[in-house]
């Protein structure tokens, strides 16, 4: 615990004036726009762009970005509540929104020169494009220092073959920030970040996954073959791709926390609000000790991992290393989130296991949480390294 209490804490649990503003602007939209045509996006697998658009004219697709570049120039705790918000009402559209914003989004921003950013982040901020951003391959996920897709240099340019697996909007994202090895198989510094645009001649989108969960969100498959990329695509130097991208997912992991509590906290609000209303026994099933206690535990679970995730974000805003803090979160806000979602359905009883109430779908998307931007496994491979050393 000693490491632990070197980071002490100052507590301030006030909301800020624009987390409020945010939180209500998106549970407007989300109720107008999201809700009305959620399951019918979820049962045909639709990735609903036009949404995204509109979320870029609200600023939600350049949060964290700078004024200068088209973005609305807020912090993570302001970024928490839009993606909390978001997907409290729907996680496909929240996931796809933290794809878009913290992993292509942010990494551009984090580690583009100034050309860079001033060519491709007005227009990620604004919505006009949807970012995509690949490391994992289809033989290597959680070992993704281990990828298999080569950049060989010719020149300027550098010539690319191999296939990235699982990207979220592999196939809409009108630019992915790729990580692809240049160097040496087990050398952390032989990857490089490329910034690859659609329609890059060798550059397609392959299979779209058919998913349980997180339908709305476009996850597909990217396939290089003797693809031609100029050396102004690179992202900062030749081999330092790999450690931009833990770089980014430190981040991307603290927004993923968030997705988990959104979920968590929708498929809570449900089933407690269908606990009011059930009658069995002649009274509402809320009224048994059995249903109020499961519900005593998905509250006081979620706000538990909400703790987590400012605190993560708070550390992140004042530039402070996240890098355990982030991964606590992600860890904790998504195994809860499956275990609330798993008691909402309960709670609904059979109803949960219909497509006519919300708490099956919450079921479905909670377990991506646990799997996406690195498992639980891989976040407690990272916490305990960083309390063991
Ligand atoms: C919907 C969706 C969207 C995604 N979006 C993106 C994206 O936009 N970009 C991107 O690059 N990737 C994306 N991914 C990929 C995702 O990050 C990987 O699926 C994830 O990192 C796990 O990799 P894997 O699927 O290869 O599983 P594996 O790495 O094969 O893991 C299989 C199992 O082994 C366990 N395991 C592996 N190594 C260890 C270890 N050292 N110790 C203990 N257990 C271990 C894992 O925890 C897991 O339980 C997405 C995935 C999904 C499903």
């Amino acid at each position: 615990m000693e490491a632990l209490m070197e980071n002490p804490m100052t507590v301030n649990f006030d909301e800020t004036e624009n987390q409020r503003l945010i939180r209500d602007m998106v549970r407007d939209f989300g109720a107008k726009e999201i809700k009305p045509h959620m399951m019918d996006w979820d049962e045909s697998q639709e990735f609903p762009v036009h949404v995204f658009k509109k979320m870029g004219a609200l600023g939600l697709m350049g949060i964290l970005v700078p004024e200068e570049y088209g973005g609305a120039g807020f912090g993570y705790l302001e970024y928490i509540t839009a993606i909390a918000e978001v997907s409290r009402i729907d996680g496909s559209i929240g996931l796809s929104l933290a794809a878009h914003n913290s992993l292509c989004t942010n990494h551009l921003l984090l580690f583009g020169t100034a050309a860079q950013k001033q060519k491709y982040l007005p227009k990620l901020a604004t919505g006009e494009w949807i970012g995509a951003w690949g490391l994992t391959e289809p033989n290597t996920g959680s070992d993704a220092g281990n990828m298999r897709t080569v950049a060989v240099k010719d020149g300027d340019y550098y010539v690319i073959n191999g296939a990235k697996n699982f990207i979220t909007h592999g196939k809409s994202g009108n630019v992915a920030v790729v990580i692809v090895r240049t160097g040496n198989v087990g050398d952390s510094h032989g990857m490089t970040a490329f910034a690859i645009e659609k329609g890059t001649p060798g550059f397609s989108a392959g299979k779209k996954e058919n998913k349980l969960g997180m339908r709305a969100s476009e996850t597909a498959e990217l396939i290089f073959t003797d693809c031609r990329v100029h050396k102004d695509q690179m992202l900062g130097k030749e081999g330092e791709g790999f450690i931009q991208a833990m770089k980014v997912l430190d981040g991307g992991r603290i927004s993923i926390a968030a997705l988990s509590l959104g979920i968590a906290m929708g498929a809570y609000d449900a089933a407690r609000n269908y606990s009011k209303e059930r009658h069995q026994f002649n009274q509402p099933i809320s009224q048994f000790q059995g249903i109020a206690f499961k519900l005593a535990d998905m509250a006081t679970k979620i706000e538990a991992a909400r703790l987590l995730t400012f605190r993560a974000g708070d550390l992140k805003n004042k530039g402070q290393d996240v890098n355990r803090e982030s991964a606590m979160a992600k860890l904790y806000a998504s195994e809860i989130a499956v275990e609330v979602a798993n008691e909402g359905v309960q709670i609904f009883g059979g109803y949960g296991y219909t497509k006519d109430f919300p708490a099956e779908k919450y079921y479905r998307d909670a377990k991506l949480c646990t799997i996406g931007e690195g498992t639980s496994e891989i976040q407690k491979l990272v916490i305990s390294r960083s309390i063991l050393k």
